[in-house]
């Protein structure tokens, strides 16, 4: 065995110790005497007496509390009578004299029972025998107990039975000072059928059986077919593994592919075709379906999977054709990949097979117009290296568009959710640039640099940067050498991959430069091809721009914004100065450097390649509800304008973590056709492109506290997991040794799974629970924590990323504890973080999938689910916790979003309208729309009237359908009402001031609730 293999391993058993630590600290197994009352003490294998929680009141809700009872609902093979042993043990704390308890010794007891021939019912055994028991070890009558089992049905007339441990005591002992049951547990042995869970679309692909339903807690099956209950739901997920047929792996690397493509990209072709027989093919689903009964309608649904199957072996197919007829295509790709070996920067060498699979199906949208009526969606498991995946499409579209002559200007606008653009994945795209600009230089293609622009709006980033600030403003102050440090956004540089970057402000240039410190650097100018100001990325045009969504609403206030969506005016005849835009009295030829006195040139290139080619979507499934809707007008409109500046529509791209409902939001999102890459395989975790392997990548651990609150409980388990790894720090050895490992790994292990993360659905969750930590986690040492939430300040996110790449030394001063919430869970990929509790169920399945991905990327992860039994979600969850765990995509919601919303086009108008102003009429115009008086002349030369302002808007936003009447008549209203008010503007000072519905947004959350800023860049 390799040592990577050992390692994993290694790792593997430390986190079954672990869990077991935390096991053993909720029900109390290492202890036997207290100081404390046990019942203030253990969250785990606790019965409360029955009577205490009827008397509760609070239903099933209560009896999930703080149940008293726990047992196991099964479908039993034969009907009745049925006759059986149920094996029950639990154990009771006792109060001295001295007022110190002691736990007892273990009752365990084989209790038979029968059940008579019924339909209905509910029995009880062994209630004498026990409460003798119990009455012989505390010399009380004050406990009691029994076995009850009930008889019921299912819809299908089949019997069901719930065989459940009750604790029957007396709410207060008479005698004793707690009639609680510890450390209980219940196993049977009974021949039985799995249940089979409701079949739903999709359900040929999922293994549908459960064996058995615990009740309050877990079941396992031991070997001899023996069930038993649990106190933590335990589910593993392989690590996936990315070749998965017999035959050896293709030749991915990045220098065969730059070399000689074409031998390794045909045999995995072939790969494909040959596995796709026999996975998909007729005779093999027929057999399946009726192996797993199937419904008929589960086949069908089956063999339509089938033939998108086919479709996409057709399209990877087509792309390796392409790449053999168009000689311009074929050097685009290998440059990409000598591009990729140097942006990976050693840390990986080769593809695997999906992200070149990837590659070739969608190869064709470089060359065919006709593919931007499709979107095209990647949908990949969390950490199979999705960004790199479009990335490489990105790069080689790059350089394939230099090669024919686009020299200048934006290839793709790349739009992450709020909140969701981080650092690491600007970093990524940065890299990649980097890599491919060096090539361009290597291969002497003309044009610009490439380049990137970050893209995200006021509070993380300047608009601009004004030569004049008031003394009180927030504004950048272009004379305070503190300033651009404010704004570093790479953590190192993308040519030379060091931590050399050094922030200056060039005033000869008006530009807020990173620049690279690294005298041996292979980037020899001053200031490196990125930008984060607004007006450097209209100025300049980056190749790739990557922001957030919410900076589309900029078309509708920033003339500039016309370099995202077509051509600028011409470029400023000073050095340096780049695109100009629209005329203002403060610059009369459009050029945003203050004061320049240059001229306008013409364009370098034609105007129609301006506009991007593709716009990108990352994280698609998070544009639901209101900031879905308004973006679908966004989109509608980035369309448009599109359309009449250039000719053409852009490619979209997306990336989504599920897809329940893809297709209908693709359409309500973009107005296109829905396509994915690749099609989910026959089988879940088990296709072509990935299978999920032994390997373990994450443990998940289901927690439902009893009896005591999730802060309690999560305090006690960071505590335990802490006192844990401290003592494989202070005695290694003793350690190893219980988890039957190798000392030599002790340094790793305490390296990787010394970092606790809590992570928070609500900030409000979050504060509780750190609150108590400063109070309640009792170690020896200091415990260190930071936090990873919206509120953290950006220089405070880059220090802990950094700390947590790059540990210190000493265990002592390295961090122990992350407080984060949903900004971690996308982009934030740091191989130390391996454990983490999650406090309660998040509200949508998607977040659950990508927040836990954030541990285990490299190595196995613990994650510690703690449940908010008391709500329904989280108790339906953990009844079905290991189907919720392996088939969680299935759980996803869909995801609502409409474009029909009469509220939401009253928030959008004015924003459309006006970036149709800014964007087509003054161009049209030839000199400044931007007073009231400069618009009203113009359309009344023009005869431009509210009736074909309308019709416009209606095609802009393909408002034609018979539902969108009322939207349509909205949209007249308005639109009368500000030429109205263009007549009569009363005491209006702009154009937008006579928006019957107020301004523009400002940005598209404007319809969410104000998030905290500082979330964007984290
Ligand atoms: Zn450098
Ligand atoms: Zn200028």
């Amino acid at each position: 065995m390799n040592k990577r293999m050992r390692f994993q391993e290694a790792s593997e058993k430390f986190i079954a110790w672990l869990e077991r630590r935390v096991l053993f600290a909720g029900r109390g197994d290492d202890l036997d005497v207290l100081e404390v009352e046990p019942s203030g003490r253990f969250w785990l294998g606790r019965l409360a007496p029955e009577d205490a929680v009827i008397a509760l009141g609070l239903g099933d809700r209560g009896e999930r509390l703080d149940p008293c009872a726990t047992g196991i609902r099964v479908r039993p093979a034969t009907e009745s009578p049925w006759a059986f042993q149920v094996d029950v043990s639990l154990k009771c704390w006792l109060r001295d004299q001295d007022r110190t308890w002691r736990k007892s010794e273990t009752i365990g007891r084989t209790i038979s029972v029968s059940i008579p021939d019924c339909d209905y019912g509910t029995y009880s055994f062994g209630a004498e025998e026990l409460a003798e028991a119990l009455q012989n070890l505390t010399d009380s009558d004050d406990l009691q107990c029994e076995v009850r089992v009930e008889v019921t049905k299912d819809y299908q007339g089949r019997s069901e039975l719930t065989v459940l441990l009750v604790n029957t005591s007396r709410e207060k002992g008479v005698k004793l000072a707690d009639t609680n049951l510890y450390e209980t547990s219940v196993s049977f042995n009974l021949q039985i059928d799995p249940f089979t869970l409701e079949s739903l679309p999709d359900s040929f692909r999922y293994d549908r059986s459960v064996k058995a339903y615990g009740v309050n807690c877990g079941v396992v099956q031991e070997k001899g077919g023996t069930l038993r209950t649990a106190d933590l739901i335990t589910a593993d997920r392989g690590r996936p593994t990315y070749w998965n047929v017999a035959a050896s792996e293709p030749d991915l690397t990045f220098r065969k592919l730059s070399e000689d493509p074409m031998p390794s990209l045909l045999y995995l072709v072939e790969q494909l075709k040959g596995w796709g027989n026999e996975a998909w093919s007729e005779p093999s689903l027929t057999r399946r379906a009726k192996v797993e009964s199937w419904s008929q309608d589960m086949l069908t649904e089956a063999k339509s999977a089938a033939s998108d199957f086919y479709e996409e072996v057709d399209r990877v197919s087509k792309g390796l054709q392409l790449l053999t007829s168009n000689e311009a295509l074929r050097r685009a790709f290998k440059l990409m990949n000598s591009a990729m070996a140097y942006s990976s920067g050693g840390k990986y060498d080769s593809w695997r097979a999906f992200q070149i699979g990837y590659l070739l199906a969608n190869i064709e949208t470089l060359i065919d117009s006709d593919s931007v009526s499709v979107a095209d969606i990647v949908w990949f498991a969390t950490g199979g290296g999705k960004t790199e995946t479009y990335l490489g499409l990105l790069v080689t579209a790059v350089l394939f568009e230099r090669l024919n002559g686009k020299t200048t200007g934006v290839t793709a606008w790349s739009r992450f959710p709020l909140r969701m653009l981080s650092l690491q994945q600007t970093q990524r795209f940065a890299d990649a640039m980097a890599g491919a600009e060096l090539i361009r230089r290597r291969e002497s293609i003309k044009g610009d640099p490439f380049s990137v622009g970050f893209f995200v709006g006021q509070d993380a980033t300047p608009n601009s940067i004004k030569p004049d600030v008031e003394p009180q403003s927030n504004d950048p102050d272009p004379d305070d050498p503190e300033m651009p440090k404010r704004y570093q956004v790479l953590l190192y540089c993308p040519f030379c991959h060091k931590e050399t970057i050094e922030m200056g402000f060039n005033r000869r240039y008006w530009k807020l430069e990173h620049r690279c410190s690294n005298p041996d650097c292979s980037w020899e100018e001053e200031a490196l091809p990125f930008y984060v100001v607004d007006h450097e990325i209209y100025r300049f045009l980056p190749t790739i721009i990557v922001g957030t969504i919410d900076k589309a609403a900029s078309v509708a206030m920033e003339a500039a914004m016309r370099g995202l969506v077509g051509p600028p005016y011409g470029r400023c005849s000073q050095p340096g100065h780049g695109y100009v835009y629209a005329p203002r009295s403060q610059r009369p030829e459009g050029c945003l450097v203050p004061g320049c006195k240059g001229s306008k040139q013409r364009l370098p290139i034609k105007e129609a390649v301006f506009a991007p080619s593709f716009r990108l979507q990352d994280e698609l499934h998070l544009l639901r509800d209101s900031l879905g809707a308004v973006d679908a007008h966004y989109e509608s409109l980035l369309d448009y304008l599109e359309s009449l500046t250039s000719g053409r529509r852009t490619k979209v791209l997306a990336s989504s973590a599920t897809l329940t409902g893809y297709q209908k939001q693709i359409d309500v999102l973009y107005d296109r056709t829905a396509r994915v890459f690749p099609v989910p395989p026959p089988s879940t975790g088990d296709g072509f492109w990935t299978k999920e392997s032994s390997q373990l990548a994450r443990r998940f651990v289901a927690v439902a506290p009893r009896g005591a609150t999730l802060e309690y409980a999560v305090d006690r388990t960071v505590t335990e997991l802490q006192l844990a790894v401290r003592r494989l720090v202070s005695d290694p050895v003793a350690v190893c040794q219980e988890c039957g490992i190798d000392p030599v790994f002790a340094s790793e292990l305490v390296s990787i799974y010394g970092v606790d993360v809590v992570y928070g659905n609500t900030l409000r969750d979050l504060d509780a629970v750190t609150r108590s930590f400063e109070t309640q986690i009792q170690v020896e040492g200091a415990i260190n924590s930071a936090f990873l939430t919206g509120r953290t300040q950006f220089e405070e996110v880059r220090s802990t990323l950094k700390r947590l790449e790059a540990p210190e030394p000493s265990f002592d001063e390295r961090l122990h504890l992350i407080a984060a919430s949903s900004m971690m869970s996308h982009g934030v990929d740091i191989d130390r973080l391996n454990i983490m509790l999650m406090l309660g169920i998040p509200l949508t399945t998607a977040e659950f999938i990508q927040a836990t991905a954030r541990v285990g990327r490299k190595y196995p992860g613990l994650v510690f689910v703690f449940h908010k039994i008391a709500r329904e979600r989280d108790a339906g969850v953990y009844r079905s916790f290991e189907k919720f765990v392996s088939q969680g995509d299935r759980f996803v919601e869909a995801i609502p979003v409409t474009r029909r919303s009469r509220r939401v086009l009253d928030k959008t108008l004015a924003g459309i309208f006006m970036a149709r102003i800014l964007m087509i009429h003054e161009p049209a115009s030839g000199t400044a729309l931007s007073t009231i008086k400069a618009l009203r002349n113009y359309f009344r030369a023009n005869n431009i009237t509210a009736d074909k302002e309308t019709d416009e808007i209606i095609s802009a936003l393909s408002l034609t359908d018979e539902l969108d009447e009322g939207l349509r008549n909205d949209l007249k209203v308005w639109m009368s009402r500000f030429f109205r008010n263009l007549d009569n503007p009363g005491d209006a000072a702009f154009p937008s001031d006579l928006c019957p519905s107020g301004k523009p947004m400002r940005s598209l959350r404007d319809v969410e609730e104000q998030a905290p800023i500082f979330g964007l860049l984290t």
